[in-house]
């Protein structure tokens, strides 16, 4: 498996999978971890075809992706191979775009918002702030000082297909569409920040917003999608030079959950499904000429990321998280499917 001390490698798209260990509540069902990371590009899935005998009949279904990280990487590690090189894309005038895909409890909070400790969580450790920490060494740096760009930073979530403000008390916002295909989500704040500590105060009042109001885990963060941004704009005429945005997707399950007896929660499954399938077709199309015909528009979050998706300079990665678990079983390799289709 990686170890971080592997070169990183130079890809428009990278998809890569992270299996996170079996936790407490697990180990105490005495659940049994059936993922294994063979090699650093490799996940294998040991799905038990005897659920009586489980060391039995496994069938082993093997997965390659541009790397693999096994439960004992730490968050630095994956931020190393997946967002950090697209933090160079923005500054040389490129979109970047980084999501975390999965099913709810697969780690795709800790890997982006940071570590859980307790109850709180640390987002000093997650790959927003770890971004947000290079952006100013960037700026500092000799080649992009003299360009005097200005840093500011968005935070929203798409929910049932509507935009919530997570910096202004989860205000509904409007995205407009002019005839130029140039989309706006009107009145979204973004905020000038001048240091990584003003990021982390952002990111904490975010994060905070979009669990307030929620009674466990099982609730509306798996069901919504979490988009923060890193805006860098030139003085002067505060054009757009680059932009960095890092989402924390809904869980996957729940675009599976159309039968449900719930008439709202049908709809937001679907809106779900929709929205996963798109983004799917949208990175591959990364890059690509004349996209026109690309499903932007079916869902609120392609149709908000368009802009990222478009132009020869835009990079993206998925990094899809992995519940070792038998039980969560199915929902893996939903998961390695999904990932493998993307590139
Ligand atoms: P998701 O956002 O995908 O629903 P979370 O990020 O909330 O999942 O993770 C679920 C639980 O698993 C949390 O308690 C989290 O701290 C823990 N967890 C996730 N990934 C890891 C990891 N790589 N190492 C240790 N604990 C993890
Ligand atoms: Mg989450």
């Amino acid at each position: 498996p990686l170890t971080g001390n592997e070169p990183v490698e130079d890809h428009q798209i990278t998809v890569c999978v992270r299996k996170r260990p079996l936790n407490k509540k697990e180990i105490t069902k005495k659940e049994v971890d059936v993922i294994s990371v063979p090699t650093r590009d490799q996940m294998i899935v040991h799905e038990p075809k005897n659920k009586v005998d489980l060391t039995k009949y496994l069938e082993n279904q093997k997965f390659r992706f541009d790397y693999a990280f096994d439960d004992s990487c730490t968050n630095e590690v994956v931020y190393k191979y997946t967002a950090k090189p697209l933090v160079q894309t923005i500054f040389e005038g490129g979109m970047a775009t980084c999501f975390a895909y999965g099913q709810t409890g697969s780690g795709k909070t800790h890997t982006m918002g940071g570590d859980f400790q307790g109850k709180t969580q640390d987002c000093k450790k997650g790959i927003y702030a770890m971004a947000a920490r290079d952006v100013f060494a960037y700026l500092k740096s000799p080649k992009y000082k003299p360009l005097n760009l200005i840093v500011s930073a968005s935070f929203f979530e798409i929910y049932s297909g509507k935009v919530f403000d997570l910096l202004a008390d989860k205000a509904k916002l409007r995205v407009l569409e002019d005839g130029k295909q140039q989309v706006q989500i009107v009145g979204l704040t973004e905020k000038v920040v001048d240091n990584v500590d003003e990021v982390l105060k952002l990111i904490h009042h975010g994060n905070a917003a979009r669990t307030s109001g929620q009674t466990s885990a099982n609730s509306n963060s798996s069901r919504s999608h979490a988009v923060f941004q890193i805006i860098v704009r030139s003085p002067g005429m505060h054009r757009v030079h680059g932009k960095f945005s890092l989402i924390d997707l809904a869980g996957n399950e729940r675009g599976a959950d159309t039968s449900s007896a719930n008439r709202q929660t049908r709809m937001e499954s679907a809106e779900i499904n929709k929205s996963l399938l798109a983004l799917k077709e949208c990175i591959r199309a990364l890059g690509m000429k004349g996209n026109n015909h690309l499903p932007f528009r079916v869902s609120k979050l392609t149709q908000v990321l368009r802009d990222s998706f478009i132009g020869d300079k835009s990079r993206t990665c998925m990094i899809a998280m992995i519940s070792p678990a038998m039980s969560s079983c199915e929902h893996s390799l939903n998961t390695l499917r999904y990932a493998d289709r993307v590139k």
